[in-house]
């Protein structure tokens, strides 16, 4: 293993902005294992591993797998999500369920995986995926938001909480391509977001501010990088 060379854990790495972010990060030298539901193919240094991370078992079992296997943990990048959006009115309670699920217990669920190894090492770095979404709502988007208001915050907690030599930063994409809206299952969402959907950056432009926040020295620590087209209001 090279000085440079990290081990990332990627989450929700199947599709869209995680399945680009493993890429490039495995490309660019360091040791990816990338966690997902849906299968992912392996590749040189990318470890697919399959991953809930609404289930606390499965989500402890990749973390301690990939510091087993290699001895540490440098970086997890929370990037696990979803956004099923409507109305409040629309009562779709299970949706709002699913997306406190995965977007702030999945996320609460690896901060408690991987502290106790960056505790340990005195040194690790915890990267979120949050939203645009996280710093306003529109109507639809009030459960959702709500979920990456929590991710924002939760994660700059845990910024003010850590030892120096953690650290923290929040991915805070505008919109990207990748399947993320494929999930709606209400028609006025739908409709709403196929036309704020129509210019959207590659999932690597995203991915590309994840490398950057992961190449800077150690003592340098990228909070919030915010990555948007240029066309979005
Ligand atoms: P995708 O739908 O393409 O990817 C979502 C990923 O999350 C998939 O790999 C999916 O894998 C995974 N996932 C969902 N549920 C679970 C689960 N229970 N356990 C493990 N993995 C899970 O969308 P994006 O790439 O766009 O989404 C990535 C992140 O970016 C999300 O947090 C999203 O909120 C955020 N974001 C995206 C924006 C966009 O415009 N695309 C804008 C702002 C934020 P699988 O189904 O195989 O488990």
């Amino acid at each position: 293993m090279t000085e440079q060379q990290k081990i990332i854990l990627v989450t929700g790495a199947s599709s869209g902005i995680g399945a680009a972010t493993a890429q490039r990060l495995a490309i660019a030298g360091h040791v990816v294992v990338a966690g997902a539901r849906r299968p992912i193919a392996a590749a040189e240094r990318l470890e697919p591993a399959h991953l809930d991370v609404t289930d606390r078992d499965s989500m402890t079992r990749f973390v301690t797998g990939a510091a087993e296997r290699h001895g540490r943990v440098d970086v997890l990048v929370a990037n696990a999500g979803v956004m099923p959006l409507s109305r409040l009115d629309a009562l779709l309670v299970d949706e709002w369920d699913r997306m406190i699920d995965v977007n702030v217990r999945g996320l609460l669920h690896g901060i408690a995986a991987v502290l106790p190894f960056f505790q340990r090492q005195g040194a690790g770095h915890l990267i979120t995926t949050a939203s645009v979404g996280a710093h306003e709502v529109v109507p639809t988007s009030a459960v959702y938001s709500g979920t990456k208001y929590a991710a924002w915050a939760i994660t700059e907690g845990l910024r003010q909480e850590s030892e120096p030599g953690i650290r923290v930063t929040t991915i805070t994409p505008g919109v990207t391509e990748s399947e993320l809206a494929g999930q709606i299952t209400d028609p006025y969402a739908r409709a709403a977001m196929t036309e704020y959907r129509r210019d959207v950056i590659a999932a690597d432009a995203v991915a590309r501010a994840v490398q950057f926040a992961i190449d800077q020295p150690a003592d340098v620590d990228v909070n919030e990088i915010i990555v948007r087209p240029t066309r979005q209001r």
